[in-house]
């Protein structure tokens, strides 16, 4: 038995088998030297693996499930591939410059893609993705490189490793997952936020993850203190077993809560919301009482459609049409029956990275200070576009609400506003029922757009506070970054002060305002929060019934002397 310790992550005990994610391979194209000898058996190796390609995206194209656009996509690749004017250039470099033919491909595609790029005409610039794309999947043959797939992680695992992309932790909402035990990351980082919404336990921030267990060993992973225990002695898997239980019951317990209002103990209401990534977690947040959606975090639709096309096809094309993300909004607000439902438009970039064809594909240095969230979505206007035109459709089906992210300006609120309002006349002109009135609000989550929430105010239709970010850019502390998480702190001063201050601004304009960061759905926090006048928190669904219970303990002049204790 090895007992290890980290940081806990999010609540809750697990029991389950160890799956050690492999180590992302590193792609290596290598360069050599060949000699003129070498240049045909190179050539073979070359057009084999081009046969090799074109049967797989053959094979694809055939299968009836692949949408229109993919078939589109994968037809572009079966032409690019057998491109001849590429194909005799890259034969001359060979027999010119004798490399071999990995990086041979390598250079004369980013050569290619060049002069497509700046020769002018936009469908021949369009055509410089795809070349990249297909001949890259030649040098995947060549080099016989295989991504992990994480649909490969069976159930009742316990993942361990040293972190989790984000874009694969929406397998924990298909996989019973029994816990995580990870090297990296921090209580704020998403896949600890994903996971606390499926209630699954994390400890980050372990010594070596990957090299504490062996695949298979039986693992426990204590997401209340932080602890993992590797192969358990009897003893301890039944004491860990009679924890589990007595949290079942304590869950049991709260069930008493589903159906009543969340109340302090004096009969002040607070609304307590869900935050969802899937339209399927709508039903979980009924489940667990949620007086209505505060935050559908679109984002994740896309990395998971990204993923599902890529590994379905083949091919790296748009992830969400506007049709699909229009059902995915409709049963979220059909699901919620009338109950508000607040969807954030896309959060695209930082950590959360959408493998497709729509959004650029950079390397940022810093890229949560990067191309994120609106200003994604400002950047590319078309994805905008189509997910404004998906959720104004949908606003028929419920009581839906519209919120921007990570904005730090009035010009992105008016230059949002006014694309809202161009989908707003083109859809009256096709005749398509919506509802025009959808309040569009903001997330206060920057230092920038706490300061100056009072100019934002009368932009805004209402708040919500984005407590995540707001502590990582107040403190200037990543909030994904291990080293420096023992400084992220939610209750510090200045975090505290930020938060007192845009609650002062929007009561002065008599704006709604939630808060939906983690701060939210945590017993401390959450009684700070309350005490400070906020009465709408948003929080991972099973969090619901343990914050009503808690505030329902105290009385409102309770809970404001205690935040008083806090802020100054
Ligand atoms: C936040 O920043 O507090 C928030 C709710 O958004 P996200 O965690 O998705 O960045
Ligand atoms: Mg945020």
């Amino acid at each position: 038995m090895n007992v290890v310790l980290g940081s806990p992550a999010a609540p809750g005990i697990g029991i389950g088998n160890a799956f050690i994610l492999p180590e992302e391979q590193e792609r290596i194209i290598p360069k050599r030297r060949i000699s003129q000898e070498e240049v045909e058996p190179e050539w073979k190796r070359f057009t084999d693996a081009c046969r090799n390609v074109q049967n797989e995206l053959n094979s694809h194209i055939q299968d009836e499930k692949i949408s229109k656009d993919q078939h589109d996509v994968l037809e572009t690749y079966l032409l690019m591939i057998q491109d001849p004017v590429f194909i005799t250039e890259l034969k001359a470099y060979m027999d010119k410059e004798l490399f071999n033919i990995e990086f041979s491909i390598n250079l004369k595609v980013a050569d290619y893609a060049d002069m497509l790029r700046n020769s002018g005409n936009e469908y021949l610039a369009e055509r410089a993705q795809d070349i990249e794309d297909v001949f890259n999947r030649v040098i995947d043959v060549l080099l016989d490189y295989h991504s992990f797939d994480i649909e490969q992680i069976p159930d009742d695992s316990v993942i361990i490793g040293r972190t989790m992309k984000t874009s694969d932790t929406i397998i924990l909402s298909k996989r019973k997952i029994a816990g995580l035990a990870l090297t990296e990351g921090s209580s704020a980082c998403h896949v600890a936020i994903l996971a606390k919404s499926y209630g699954i336990p994390v400890v980050v921030a372990i010594d070596n993850a990957a090299h504490i267990a062996s695949q298979g060993d039986t693992v426990i992973v204590d997401g209340n203190i932080g602890e993992v225990i590797v192969q358990p002695d009897i003893a301890t898997i039944t004491s860990t077993n009679t924890k589990i239980i007595a949290e079942q019951k304590y869950r049991e317990q709260l069930k008493k809560y589903k159906d009543v209002p969340c109340k302090t103990e004096d009969g002040t209401e607070i609304k307590l919301y869900a935050n969802i990534g899937t339209p399927e977690e709508a039903t979980t947040a009924l489940e667990n009482g949620a007086d209505g959606i505060g935050l559908f975090r679109t984002e994740f639709l896309f990395m998971d459609a990204a993923q599902k096309t890529s590994k379905e096809t083949g091919a790296y094309s748009n992830s969400m049409s506007e049709e699909a993300q229009f059902q995915a909004y409709k049963k979220v607000l059909e699901t919620m029956n009338g109950k508000p439902v607040t969807i954030r438009t896309l959060d695209v970039g930082g950590d959360k990275l959408v493998d497709s064809a729509e959004f650029p594909n950079m390397q940022e240095k810093n890229p949560l200070m990067g191309l994120r969230a609106i200003r994604m979505s400002l950047f590319c206007p078309a994805v905008f576009r189509t997910q404004l035109r998906a959720l104004y459709r949908a606003s028929i089906y419920g009581n839906l609400r519209i919120l921007l992210p990570l904005i730090t300006d009035v010009s992105q609120v008016e230059t949002a506003l006014g694309i809202a309002r161009g989908i707003r006349s083109s859809l009256e002109e096709d005749g398509i029922p919506f509802n025009p009135d959808v309040p569009i609000g903001i997330m206060i989550e920057t230092a920038a757009a706490a300061i100056c929430a009072d100019v934002l105010a009368p932009h805004a239709k209402f708040f919500s506070l984005g407590t995540n970010d707001l502590t990582q850019y107040i403190l200037g502390i990543d909030r994904e970054n291990k080293a420096v998480n023992p400084l992220y702190n939610e209750f510090s001063l200045a975090v505290l002060r930020m938060i007192k201050s845009t609650i002062f601004n929007a009561n002065k304009f008599n704006l709604p305002l939630s808060v939906c960061g983690e701060m939210a759905g945590n017993k401390e926090s959450a009684i700070i929060l309350a005490g400070m006048g906020i009465r709408n928190l948003s929080m991972a669904p099973s969090h619901i019934p343990v914050i009503k219970e808690t505030l329902s303990h105290f009385s409102i002049s309770e809970l404001e002397n205690l935040s008083n204790r806090s802020v100054q």
